[in-house]
């Protein structure tokens, strides 16, 4: 060997893909988080693996990410997490799935599409339970309800939110009270629409620890790349970093 290599075990992300499938119920469906390069590596390698396993979406940080997905001929559904308004006419050429997370990326959206003339574009309304990043709170999801409501531009695929702190156990109670605030949230909005949004909300850990929030999908990053904190053993590690030792001195 005479350089810095990082391999990419395809064999083993079939292996965790399969473990964390099994702890779901059939219908569930499977969103892998391919944000990052793969958490590392390379977004398109692994996305292409799990095309041939039957993933149903894949979500990434930023549009440009989608976009070098569609260009290595990937056409499963895929879910922008961050989008940003400089990246609308990217996210239509290449048929990307935005988050709804802002009042700013939301109207902004919307005007984009009306002028466009776009109707029904598929979107994905992002709800903050608790971790504050991103996403409308409680008290603005009306206001951001009836902007949708009041254009045809806008067709909501699904509502979700993500959890803070499912791999601490010590939080349970906080974890809890998310799932609360996001069935409580997602129902009243369900029920102002004629189609039927689907839901999810839980990442790697939460599919182990509240198997209660499975809803009717997951989105898996960490455990698919083989890192799980409870289970060291059961999830085989995709990544490894190769390289020289310069010298050892004894
Ligand atoms: C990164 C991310 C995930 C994946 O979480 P893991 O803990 O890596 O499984 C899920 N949802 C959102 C919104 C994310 O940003």
């Amino acid at each position: 060997m005479k350089k810095t290599i990082l391999e990419i075990d395809l064999n083993a992300l079939e292996h965790n893909f399969n473990v964390i499938s099994s702890k779901l119920s059939s219908q569930t469906k499977f969103m892998a988080v391919v944000k990052a390069n793969g958490y590392g590596s390379s977004s398109v390698e692994i996305a292409k693996k799990l095309v041939t396993m039957g993933v149903d979406y894949f979500a990434v940080a930023f549009a440009r990410e989608g976009v070098a997905l569609r260009k290595s001929a990937i056409k499963t559904p895929i879910l922008v997490l961050l989008p940003q308004a400089e990246s609308f006419k990217e996210i239509i050429k290449y048929d990307l799935e935005p988050s709804l997370y802002s009042f700013y990326f939301l109207e902004n959206f919307i005007d984009y599409l009306s002028s466009n003339e776009i109707k029904n574009y598929p979107c994905h309304f992002k709800i903050n339970t608790g971790l504050n990043r991103v996403g409308f709170n409680e008290e603005e999801v009306e206001k951001a309800i009836i902007k949708i409501e009041n254009c045809d531009s806008i067709h909501l695929v699904s509502i979700y939110s993500h959890l803070a702190a499912t791999d601490d156990l010590k939080e349970s109670k906080f974890t809890r009270s998310q799932i609360n605030l996001f069935r409580k949230i997602s129902s009243n909005i369900k029920s102002r629409f004629s189609y039927n949004p689907f839901l999810h909300m839980s990442n790697t850990s939460g599919i182990y620890n509240y198997p209660e929030c499975e809803f009717d999908m997951v989105r898996s990053g960490i455990g698919l790349y083989g890192y799980n904190n409870e289970l060291n053993g059961e999830l085989k590690p995709v990544h490894t970093l190769k390289s020289i030792i310069a010298q050892i001195i004894e």
